[in-house]
């Protein structure tokens, strides 16, 4: 999504002068940026209609640099769709903060808890308690207990009893006679919205008055996480949402969506698995990383201008086919050491998360071309076309040829499969762009 916007406005950045055709040519863009991203059509609609609006008055005509002037626009009227300035959260003084955690299966509910929990016993100081009311599948409070102890923080838990509202009754008569400044509450999810579960749901919230409902939401997710926020928000008055897994892909369209929907601001934001990995939802920062993020398309200009045009029409018949080969691999290796560090070019990549960098054998990529070169030249020719067909006993022949070893041939193999992947989506990307879809 960020690259589209970067492409946008690169263009606006180089008009001297804007007409209204201009603007109104640059906010369709944006709306099918939004729109491909799966942003929710009310959002989208909205969003452009706020951002024309502003642009074609005066604000922009008469600046002296509209282009600039444009950018500011889009980037204030996002931040403000997401909540405007950062939302703090507030706590009780007395008595006990009760958060109660609701959402869908597997949108990270266990996993946030114990992250909340862990951030504001640091932060603030409190003495938390974790509770497990996600009582249908054994394995859920086995999970909570053990993120417990990864933290040093008590879990209330009762394996035999069946009725979450009984353990949620019982967790808080233990949370006040030891003392406890802060419950939070894990719940059930399902893999879809279910009437029984809502309504365990509601009766929780009836018991506990809790000072906060938060709804995990996937951010991974796009328009579904519309209807999901829009039902647990009727049903519960959720008080805020938490966005998760905000670390590998940077799509922010869940995050757009859900805060029109549902009219509640983000309040913290996942961006990884480890325990630490919470952070507060900052809307200006997030529209900024929804806007202008890595240069993408650029910097596939720039790999194509190093790639000589014959070679580049050959390998863009190639992706077209799908029949991306070791021969290429090596080939493109060697030209993308020409241009520095292809693990800094790949992080630019849209789809492209940190994970699959790990994945990669990157030392191969960079410093080890010659290594790579050895492996590929130890195999037949029919092999470099289909790697495929190489087998086991093949790789040990390969790696005894090239001086490695087997795992030196899988690992480059591997790292193969990936590039694959990834000259597949710049395939896509240039196809595109080819098409003049992103020229205003
Ligand atoms: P629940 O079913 O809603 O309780 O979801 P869980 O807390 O069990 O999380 C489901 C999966 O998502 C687990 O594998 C978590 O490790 C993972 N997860 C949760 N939050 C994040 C996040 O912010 N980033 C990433 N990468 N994974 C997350
Ligand atoms: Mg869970």
């Amino acid at each position: 999504l960020n690259e589209k916007f970067q492409n946008i406005f690169s263009n606006l950045k180089r008009k001297g002068k804007l007409s209204e055709e201009d603007i109104k040519a640059a906010s369709r863009e944006i709306k099918l940026a939004l729109l491909e991203a799966d942003v929710n059509f009310k959002v989208v609609k909205q969003f452009t209609k706020a951002v024309s609006e502003r642009a074609v008055g005066e604000e922009v005509l008469k600046s002296l640099t509209p282009g600039q002037q444009f950018i500011k626009i889009v980037n204030d009227e996002m931040t403000k769709l997401l909540g405007g300035e950062l939302q703090k959260m507030e706590f009780v003084e007395q008595g006990i903060n009760i958060f109660m955690m609701v959402g869908l299966q597997g949108a990270g509910k266990t996993t946030t808890a114990a992250k909340i929990a862990n951030l504001l016993r640091k932060e603030k100081k409190f003495k938390p308690l974790l509770v497990a009311c996600d009582v249908y599948r054994p394995a859920a409070i086995d999970q909570l207990e053990i993120l417990g102890k990864e933290l040093d923080i008590p879990v209330y838990l009762n394996k035999d009893e069946k009725d979450p509202r009984v353990i949620a009754k019982k967790a808080l008569e233990f949370a006040e006679t030891e003392g406890y400044n802060l419950m939070i509450i894990d719940t059930a999810g399902r893999l879809q919205i279910d009437e029984t579960l809502m309504n365990e749901l509601v009766d929780l919230k009836e018991l506990l008055e809790p000072t906060e409902i938060l709804l995990v939401v996937d951010g991974m997710t796009g328009q579904e996480s519309v209807n999901v926020a829009d039902e647990f928000n009727r049903q519960l008055e959720i008080t805020g949402v938490v966005l998760t897994k905000l670390d590998g892909d940077t799509r922010g369209g869940a995050a757009l969506s859900v805060t029109y929907t549902t009219g509640k601001t983000i309040k913290y934001i996942g961006t990884g698995e480890k325990l630490t990995d919470i952070e507060l939802f900052y809307p200006d920062r997030m529209a900024n990383r929804i806007l202008g993020m890595g240069d993408v398309l650029s910097l596939i200009d720039k790999a194509q201008n190093m790639i000589d045009e014959e070679k580049a029409r050959a390998l863009e018949e190639k992706l077209r086919t799908q029949e991306f080969d070791l021969n290429d691999f090596l080939d493109q290796m060697q030209q993308l050491q020409e241009l520095g560090s292809i693990g800094d070019l790949m992080e630019m990549m849209p789809g492209v998360n940190k994970k699959m960098l790990k994945g990669m054998n990157m030392d191969a990529a960079e410093g080890q071309t010659k290594q790579t070169e050895a492996i590929i030249r130890s195999m037949t020719p029919e092999e470099r076309l289909k790697p495929g067909i190489i087998n086991g006993s093949r790789r040990k022949r390969i790696a005894l040829g090239s001086g490695t070893t087997v795992s030196d041939v899988n690992r480059m193999l591997k790292g193969f499969e990936q590039t694959k992947k990834m000259m597949k989506q710049m395939g896509a990307m240039q196809g595109k762009a080819k098409k003049g879809r992103f020229k205003l």
